[in-house]
Order: structure tokens, then sequence, then C-alpha cells
């Protein structure tokens, strides 16, 4: 019954009628500015302004909802390249063409004008800048709401306020949800393609792009970024052609660590930190996370929750629906012994249910690779069979567009 309740409350909260009781999860991290960062700073956020104008930013100050960010600037100077001070999220968040968003935030101020503008990053590395509203500030906490539609070319964006006159506000509240997906036609369903560990996977990149699918890529961060088996693993050049081709990043710990039973600081390093590295390296919000062997307890539970929209564990031949954990979702693991039929199978009782099949696979190559390899070719008839039978989503797709 609580949950009900809350999902009621939230769905008030987001101004959505009773009837469309359902909770779609923040891509802003830490959007409420609850949290504080080690420099002291809201956690997930960035500071910067434009220009020679004076400008400083408060944190933590009290907001709508416990903590929020103040903005105060000083005259602009007109004949300086003056544009104001920004606050904005630390990362991008990767988008595709057609998508639509729902953007809101609450501000209050001295009468200080804040304009809602977004920065598109686009696949050949330039940026489109659009302004989608402009807010005169009151002493009253005014709600901004803005539906967003990913342009052409577009591979991430940020959004961010700017203030644009003299004068201070405050910001709290920012929410950021992707629009549902509309439910599949009768006799398909949703498959996602995802690969763990980063080990013997490079053949996958030119694959994925020559079937025009995007797939999750589950990644550990210190054997990358030391390179403990050069050759096998990803470099760093080959994260980023990742991102660029459009496949989301996703967090497995920084060194395939099981999360059971471990310490309070080495959880925080192993989820937390991977989690902060894997950003960093890819410039992108990582939002979801797998756990190493399907291995979690309560404590683990509740840090990867605490700190991702959700999160992939392991429970062969069974689909997520609707209702499935968004911190334990199901996922099948093909190994090197897995006939191509039994896939194609679940395939076809995801698209018989409507559901939605997760495919978790290690290593690509010859069977010489060992017991959890894929054989190319088989990986190749899988897709083109889930091309004509459901719809190819990430992740983070599945946890923000599907499940409740
Ligand atoms: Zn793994």
């Amino acid at each position: 019954m609580k949950k009900y309740l809350v999902i009621l409350f939230v769905a008030m909260i987001m101004g959505f009628g009773f009837s469309y009781a359902r909770a779609s999860p923040n891509l802003v991290q830490n959007g409420s500015f609850e949290r504080v960062a080690s420099d002291g700073f809201a956690y997930e956020w960035k500071k910067s302004s434009w220009g020679t104008l004076e400008s400083s930013f408060s944190y933590p100050v009290s907001g709508r909802t416990g903590n929020a960010v103040q903005v105060s600037i000083g005259e602009l100077d007109p004949f300086a390249d003056d544009h104001g001070a920004l606050i904005e999220t630390k990362y991008l968040l990767s988008v595709r063409p057609g998508e639509k968003y729902t953007y809101t935030d609450y501000i209050i101020g001295n009468g200080t004008s804040v304009y809602l503008d977004i920065r598109y990053t686009l696949a050949n590395g330039s940026f489109l800048y659009r302004g989608l509203t402009s807010t005169t500030t009151s002493g009253v906490w005014k709600k901004t709401t803005v539906p967003i539609t990913v342009p052409a070319g577009a591979v991430a964006m940020s959004v961010y306020r700017v203030a644009n006159s003299a004068g201070t506000f405050t910001i709290d509240d920012v929410l950021l949800t992707a629009q549902p997906l509309p439910a599949p036609p009768v006799g398909k369903g949703f498959v996602t393609f995802s690969f763990d560990d980063g080990r013997s996977e490079s053949s996958v990149i030119p694959l994925l792009k020559n079937l025009g699918i995007k797939g999750t890529f589950f990644l550990n961060p210190t054997p990358l970024i030391e390179q403990w088996e050069p050759g096998i693993v990803f470099t760093l050049a080959e994260v980023k052609t990742l991102v660029a081709h459009g496949h989301e990043i996703g967090n497995h710990t920084l060194t395939h660590s099981s999360l059971i039973g471990l310490a309070p600081d080495e959880l925080d390093r192993q989820v937390v930190g991977s989690k902060e590295m894997l950003e960093s390296m890819t410039g992108r919000s990582v939002l979801t996370f797998a756990y190493p062997f399907g291995d979690f307890d309560l404590a683990s539970y509740a840090l990867v929750a605490a700190n991702h929209i959700g999160a992939r564990g392991v429970w062969d031949s069974e689909l997520n629906t609707k209702t499935s954990d968004r911190y334990n979702l199901f996922s099948f693991n093909p190994v090197q012994s897995t006939p191509v039929s039994q896939i194609l199978s679940l395939i076809d009782q995801a698209a018989n249910s409507g559901s939605w099949l997760i495919l978790s696979f290690h290593q690509i190559g010859p069977s010489s690779l060992g017991m959890y390899s894929y054989q190319e070719s088989d990986l190749s008839t899988v897709i083109s069979y889930a091309k004509q039978k459901a719809q190819i989503i990430t992740i983070r797709d599945g946890l923000s567009r599907y499940i409740n």
C-alpha cells in the first residue's frame, strides 16, 4: 500500500493526472542538490561563467526541498562577451535524434532573468545551442516544465540555467524524464544486447555498426585504464568510439569484484568510485549498473540504488516485465555451448508477450577464447532475428522508458 501512496505522491508533484501514475526515473543525478561532492559543491553538478562579469555560487543554501544552489551575478558589460553564470550537470546525457524528454525545475530570485538553454553535442563534435525558455524570477518558487525533442545529428545534451541580468537566483528540484516507450505491436517485444567486462569485444564495434543497433557495455575501469591485458581489453580509444557510436556505457565495478560482504569503504570505491571514473573517461552520465557474477547483498543493493537508475542481475530464462525489480533485472547469458535456437526461442517469447529480454555476452570470437565466448557469426544471426521480432533497446532505455 505504501508503494502506491508514494507513486501517487510522485505523480502529483510531477503534475500528472491520477490516471497516469507512473514513476519515471530522474536522468539528472542529484537533481534535488541534496548530496555534497568531495569538493564541497553539489555532487554531479558544475558551475561556470562566461565573460568578465562577477559571479558567485553558494552551496548548500536552503531550497524548496533541503539543499539548493544559489547563483549571483553582477552587471553585464554590453561591450564584453558577458553571457552570465551557468549551473549545469557535470556530465552529458547521451541521446538519440527523435527522443522526447520532459524537463522540470524550480527557481526563485530577486528579479533576475534566467535562461533555460540546451547544448547538443553533434556527431561531428560541434555544438548546437537552443534556448528553451526564460524565467523572470520573483520571491516565490516558479516551476518550469518544458518538452524536449532531440534534433537530427545530436548524440548528447546538457540542459542548463544561466543568469542573464544582474541579481541572484536559487535553483532546486531539477527533473528530466524520458517519454515512455509505446507498447510494442502484437507479436513484438523488446531485446537488449549487453556486453560485459570489455574483454575480447573489439569485433563487436563494427558488427553493431553494420547491423545498425545500439548496445550496452558494462565496463570495469581499472583493468581498462591500467591495460591489464593489452590486446584483450578495450583501449581508451575504443571506449570513446563506443560512446561516439551511441552505445551505452554502464558500471560493472572497478575491478569486477563480487559485492557481497565488502567493507563500506571498499564497497563505495567499487560502486561509486567506479561510476565516477567511467564518467570522467567518457564525459557522459553513467546511470546503469550490472552486478559482477550477479552477486549483491542488502548493503550493495542499497548503494547501487542510490547511485543508478537500475541494475542488471542474472536470472537465466526470465523475461522482464513492467513490474520487474529495476535494481535486479533478469538477463540471459549465452555461452559457447548455448544453441542459437535457444536464444531465438527466448526472443520469440519476448515478442509473444510484449516483454523485455536482456542478453548478456562476455567475449565475442572463436571458441578458443573459452567457454564464456560466443561466435561472431551466431551473434550476427541473433541480432538480425531480434531486429525482425523486437525493438532493440539499451539498458537505460528499458529502465527509463519501460520499467514502472
Ligand atoms: Zn562481468
